[in-house]
């Protein structure tokens, strides 16, 4: 991955060359060049000390885009993002259509809400591909309560798996948005058969170059113990997304590996502080 920190290579040589003449006996006597002295200083690679050996380095995660949130990881009730944004709704000026929101519309996070439009602009060039749309982003702890409770109403007081817990919604994350071909629900409903649509297809294959992973994908209910949604996106971020869509994961199985890979850090040692972030206790512990 791209590190931020790395200088110039002008910059470099600039300070070499204002180094004074004092300092410089010893690299004279080796006859380098400025420019190879500068090619030998490589910002790029991670420290030799840095003991972290999981696949994805630390510095490119974020652990508020990996929470988990499931009957097992539950959300508090005042989790509430800290920056979420109104996801905008011309798709001509790069937002994505509603057909209907909340009344303070549509919302994800920052990071999540540009992604998912950067998405959409990209579907939007594919010939023969419809129109997609929002149905569902951020939902609130007390919104994922009133619709819990109406799911139970409806089918005498048994959770069929359709409606997650109060905390338990990927929604609450404000980094999990449902998203739709546009004539779909005309058609079939909510169901598993979505992924006959294309567009839907497409989605699964590419969203990780969005930073989005498929959260709840059919091979995966014995992880999710969520029937399978093709059209639930949940944000991550690219490294994340495209680490999960190479090895085939979903987020519980990542966020079991990564929860082992931070045991093993601390267990040797590692600074508690570098990883402290990322850990996530189950509420079943509690
Ligand atoms: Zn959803």
């Amino acid at each position: 991955m791209k590190k931020t920190n790395q200088l110039p290579t002008a910059f470099l040589a600039g300070l070499l060359l204002a180094l004074p003449p004092l300092s410089a006996p010893a690299l004279a006597e080796e006859d380098l060049a400025v420019t190879e002295i500068v090619e030998t200083v490589d910002l790029d690679q991670p420290a030799a000390t840095d003991g972290w050996s999981f696949p994805v380095a630390l510095e490119d995660m974020n652990p508020e885009y990996i929470v988990l949130a499931n009957k097992h990881y539950l959300l508090s009730e005042d989790y509430v993002p800290r920056d979420l944004v109104k996801v905008p709704k011309d798709p001509k000026k790069g937002g994505i259509k509603w057909k209907s929101a909340p009344k303070e519309g549509h919302q994800l996070r920052k990071d999540c809400a540009e992604a998912l439009c950067a998405m959409n602009a990209a579907m939007r060039e594919i010939d023969g591909f419809q129109e997609m749309y929002l149905k569902s982003a951020y939902r609130s702890y007390r919104t994922q309560k009133t619709m819990y409770r109406n799911r139970l109403a409806k089918h005498n007081g048994k959770d069929d798996g359709w409606v997650s817990q109060p905390g338990a919604s990927d929604h609450q994350t404000g980094l999990g948005c449902d998203v739709i071909p546009y004539n779909w629900t005309k058609k079939s409903g909510m169901n598993e058969k979505m992924m006959q649509e294309e567009e839907c297809q497409w989605m699964a294959a590419h969203c990780h170059e969005y930073g989005f992973i498929i959260r709840y994908p059919a091979e995966k209910k014995d992880w999710t113990e969520i029937n399978t949604e093709p059209w639930h996106l949940r944000y991550v971020g690219i490294p994340v997304a495209t680490y999960i869509a190479e090895n085939g994961l979903c987020l519980e199985e990542f966020h079991q590996q990564l929860q082992a890979a931070i045991d093993g850090y601390l267990a040797a040692g590692g600074d508690r502080s570098r990883v402290e972030a990322f850990i996530q206790v189950s509420s079943d512990e509690n």
